[in-house]
């Protein structure tokens, strides 16, 4: 399953991240996903359960941010946020656009843990 192999991903680098913080548990990882990422929302979370058992990361919460597609039109001279994935046209002027500025991310966005002695911290 392919968001398998993206959520182990995303577990191995926050594992790294949090184990500079010996005892800290990961309370909330939120990623930042492009509408053109091809990942299945749905599955993450179901996969996230899966992949988070037995690491710091067991009993936390994903939270993914999905990404409207932005494209920069040339006739309009400016960034435009598509409506939609099926159609690549400028909503604004129907023209085709062909420059992708944003859709394609797939990144950690924050990762929120839980020290012993602090209550929260943001890194
Ligand atoms: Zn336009």
């Amino acid at each position: 399953m392919h968001e398998l192999s993206i959520v182990s991903s995303v577990v191995d680098t926050v594992t790294e991240t949090v184990a500079a913080y010996p005892g800290a548990r990961v309370k909330e990882v939120r990623l930042r996903v492009g509408a053109l990422a091809s990942v299945v929302v749905d599955s993450l979370e179901f996969c996230w359960g899966i992949a988070t058992e037995g690491t710091a990361l067991e009993g936390s919460r994903l939270v993914v941010n999905v990404l409207p597609v932005v494209m920069h039109c040339v006739p309009c001279g400016k960034d435009v946020e598509l409506e939609g994935v099926q159609s690549f046209r400028c909503p604004k002027c129907g023209e085709p656009c062909l420059d992708l500025r944003q859709g394609r991310e797939l990144e950690i966005d924050s990762i929120e843990i839980d020290e012993m002695d602090e209550a929260e911290e943001k890194i």
